[in-house]
């Protein structure tokens, strides 16, 4: 059965009535226009402005769809307070107020990058660490005491989603306890693959009606051709003026030398000793290079052409990596799952090294490829295509019915330059603008408040606390204080 639009309306009604809330013309607009498109197989950008309601927008025809059709929803967002929002708030109470009216309850998931939760593989110490990590889990250090911290959260997560420990973690810390894609044994071969945070999450998300992810694993999905997201009918993006960026950072590669590093370090007990050195002194040779280039450097800088060093490096390198792969892949004697880990691990490392410097080989007209000098880290080489146009035309609208929205889509008034940007043409999407149910003009008052201090490393000053303070108290109260940063 296909939802009509009535329905739709329908639906929108109880939800807003039950949620306590009012119609709102632009938000009944969009979820029709979302209704059409992920029935009608096209695709649709509509931008909401503020106050529309646009999250029960989409999330309604969606759940319809979803639900009558059993074919999930993707909802990607750009943001984790977006993303925390849907599924804290407005996916239960939509789900709630919509239970008596659907054939059953509407389920929904939230599913992030495999790094984002702890591996119960390395929590447990099967995996060895790696020599810097070692580091700070034997120095008495802040590093070490937040190791400790978060190792105990982690025994008693529910989710083991970094997302959920109370307070910020070190990238370092974290990577001690995670892994990513390459460096997985899979959960056939893993000894905590039964308990692991990420197969539980994914399998929720293969049950759910409504899985809630993020640009990134978007991108990856689809872009890389990676499958990282569960069967799926619809994709709806909120945020949607991030999507160039987060697909174009998705499909960015770096190497530095911490990298190199990295796989020698994990490699070492792996691979013969002429391949280590072999690395090694590439690994050299590309950090002497690197560094001259980048000395006179101010900022990140294109490399038009690459220089003939750091192409023989980034040669050595791969040739270097390829042979340590091909030396771990013939180890068939270690089977047991500590061995194997450790293996998959030093893997990984290799491998990501391997296909970087192989992709900034094969660079050509189509990317760029530049230096980053790092500012007190070290220099990164980085490269991504010049446009991801092509890509999101050809990986993701041409996949599935795709919905965008946001309260930002227009530039100057159009929506030209976002439909090129995503590699369409006029006739392929639907653009609609729903416009806010506010009259700011008339409902608002702008204030700027020229004579505050500049917001600086101590957060906000005081005297901006009371001058909101003072604009509070003489709106009534009525008044939402809205910062780009919480800190
Ligand atoms: S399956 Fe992968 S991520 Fe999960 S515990 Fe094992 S090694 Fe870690």
């Amino acid at each position: 059965m296909t939802e009509s639009p009535t329905e739709v309306d329908a639906a929108l009604e109880t939800v807003v009535t039950e949620l306590g809330g009012e119609r709102r013309e632009g938000q009944h607009a969009m979820a029709n226009a979302v209704s059409a498109a992920i029935t009608g197989d096209s695709h649709v950008i509509v931008q909401a402005g503020t106050g529309t309601g646009k999250s029960l927008g989409y999330l309604v025809p969606a759940a319809l769809h979803a639900v009558t059709e059993n074919k999930a929803v993707i909802v990607a967002t750009a943001t984790l307070a977006l993303q925390k929002q849907l599924v804290d708030r407005d996916l239960p109470r939509m789900a709630q107020a919509l239970s008596p009216s659907l054939p059953r309850p509407v389920t929904f998931a939230v599913l992030k990058g495999r790094n984002n939760y702890i591996c119960l593989q390395k929590l447990h110490g099967a995996i060895p660490e790696d020599e810097s990590d070692a580091l700070f889990t034997t120095q008495k250090s802040a590093l070490a005491e937040q190791v400790i911290a978060v190792r105990e959260w982690a025994e008693q997560s529910p989710t083991g989603d970094r997302d959920d420990y109370p307070d910020d973690i070190d990238p370092r810390v974290w990577r001690s306890l995670s892994v990513g894609r390459r460096e997985c044994v899979g959960e056939s071969r893993c000894s905590f693959g039964e308990e692991c945070f990420t197969v539980k999450r994914r399998l929720e998300a293969q049950e759910a009606d409504i899985v809630i992810t993020n640009h990134a694993m978007l991108a990856i999905d689809a872009l890389e051709g990676i499958p990282v997201l569960p069967e799926h009918s619809a994709v709806i993006i909120d945020e949607g003026h991030e999507l160039v960026d987060r697909a174009t950072a998705a499909v960015t590669s770096e190497l530095n030398v911490p990298m190199i590093e990295r796989a020698l370090s994990r490699g070492r007990k792996h691979i013969d000793s002429r391949t280590y050195e072999m690395l090694q002194q590439a690994g050299e040779d590309f950090d002497d290079c690197l560094r001259l280039a980048a000395e006179p450097l101010a900022g990140p800088t294109q490399l038009k052409p690459v220089g003939s060093d750091v192409t023989l490096a980034l040669t050595v390198i791969r040739d270097a990596c390829h042979q340590a792969i091909t030396e771990i892949n013939a180890d068939k004697e270690s089977k047991d799952p500590e061995s194997l880990a450790a293996k998959q691990h030093a893997r990984g490392a290799i491998e990501e090294v391997h296909d970087t410097a192989g992709a900034l080989l094969a660079g050509d007209d189509f990317d760029v490829i530049w230096l980053d000098p790092g500012e007190g880290r070290s220099p990164s080489l980085k490269l991504a295509p010049l446009s991801v146009a092509g890509l999101l035309r050809e990986a993701l609208f041409a996949k599935s019915p795709v919905v965008m929205t946001s309260a930002t889509l227009t530039v100057g008034g159009g929506f030209d330059s976002l439909v090129a940007s995503l590699g369409l043409s006029d006739e392929q999407v639907t653009t609609m603008d729903v416009g806010s149910p506010f009259d700011h003009a008339k409902q608002g008052i702008l204030s700027v408040a020229k004579d505050l201090p500049a917001p600086g490393r101590e957060g906000v000053a005081m005297e901006a606390l009371d001058e909101l303070a003072e604009l509070n108290e003489a709106a009534g109260g009525r008044t939402l204080a809205l910062f780009s940063s919480w800190r």
